[in-house]
């Protein structure tokens, strides 16, 4: 992991800390004893199209988010990830300036939300983690009432609900909608007027397999059109499979906000290399154990499971070859963003 020195502000002594993605730490001075806190500054880019600075929230005495920073990039397909009662949903509602907060700004598009909240909200769309509609109206007529409140045509409407496959239910009143249905019209819902930052709580909470693919090809096919995407989810290997970075949410604090291999690297996680063979022996094993930057060797019958640096996955196979090894398939499967998740948030 990266160290960084910092300043001791009592003192002046030079401490040696390590480098974490978040953004404050509190420290002891070893020389002179007393507490401070170091801030790191928050990386900002001018392609940011969210930006969130020191964003502070109390609900009575408690501190469900304490200043959190941080940007998505325009773009991008971020995800935000955290345990239950992490603070994810007290950020998006307050990226929508549906909540009063205590501290910090947020700017959506450049304008800042409690400021210009119309502005900052005009091209955004969103999906709430519990999606509500008018039970008493149908599909079609529900989605009529936002397009007018929006502003956009009503003619997409139905083109809508026949891409989230909802067509022949258009005419059907909503109170008579499984969950997974009001799932999709509340998709359908968020991406009217096509938005260019889409804000998304849990976009596949409660929605069968098919759904899930359908609503993460949505996903992939509105940021290809240039849409930006920031994506509250629990189920990562979606997140890892569709995002470009993530921030992680824990106890109100972000704890990182990076891609998923920048992260990795930073925790020192390693790929796994598996090899199968058509033979092992104990010549081989060893042969792979002896390689610079091998971590560790598991051996399963025929198959040789190796974590090692990436640089060092070439170095192994020569191992293998020039041990006498006669390889029938190699895989690598690169550190999950479970890992990082566990390691960032304490398990
Ligand atoms: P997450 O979305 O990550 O599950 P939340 O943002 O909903 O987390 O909640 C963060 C913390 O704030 C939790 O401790 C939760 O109990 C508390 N909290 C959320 N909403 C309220 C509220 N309206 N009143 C009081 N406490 C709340």
């Amino acid at each position: 992991m990266a160290t960084r020195l910092v300043m001791c502000p009592h003192c002046g002594n030079t401490i040696s800390i390590e480098e974490k993605p978040v953004d404050k730490i509190y420290l002891i001075c070893p020389k002179c004893g007393k507490k401070g806190v170091v801030r790191f500054k928050h990386k900002e880019t001018k392609d940011s199209i969210i930006l969130v600075r020191g964003l502070t929230k109390y609900y009575n005495n408690h501190r469900a988010v304490s200043d959190v920073s941080f940007s998505v990039k325009r773009g991008e397909i971020f995800g935000f990830l955290g345990p239950n009662g992490a603070g994810k949903t007290t950020t998006i509602k307050a990226l929508l300036g549906l909540i009063h907060i205590n501290e910090g700004e947020i700017e959506i598009n450049g304008f800042n939300i409690r400021r210009k909240e119309k502005e900052a909200k005009r091209y955004v769309g969103y999906l709430p983690e519990r999606v509500a509609f008018y039970g008493n109206l149908t599909a079609l007529q529900n989605l009529y009432f936002y397009a007018d409140m929006r502003g956009s045509n009503r003619e997409e409407c139905k083109a809508l609900l026949e891409e989230f496959g909802l067509g022949e239910h258009a005419n059907k009143k909503v109170s008579g909608f499984s969950k997974g249905m009001l799932q999709r019209l509340g998709m359908a819902r968020a991406i009217l007027g096509n938005p260019s930052v889409l804000i998304l709580d849990e976009p596949t909470g409660g929605l069968d397999p098919r759904g899930v693919v359908l609503i993460r090809n949505k996903i992939k096919e509105l940021n290809k059109k240039g849409a930006t995407l920031f994506v509250s989810s629990h189920v990562l290997s979606e997140v890892q499979a569709i995002c470009d970075r993530v921030g992680i949410i824990n106890r109100g604090v972000l704890v990182a906000e990076d891609s998923v291999s920048k992260l990795s690297n930073r925790l020192n996680l390693k790929p796994k290399m598996v090899v199968d063979l058509d033979k092992s022996s104990d010549t081989i094993v060893d042969a792979v154990r002896m390689v610079e930057g091998v971590d560790k060797v598991h051996v399963y019958g025929r198959r040789i499971e190796v974590i090692c640096d990436a640089p060092s996955k070439v170095k192994v196979v020569l191992a293998v070859v020039n041990a006498g090894g006669n390889i029938l398939n190699i895989t690598t499967e690169e550190p999950s963003l479970e890992e990082v998740f566990i390691r960032y948030t304490g398990g």
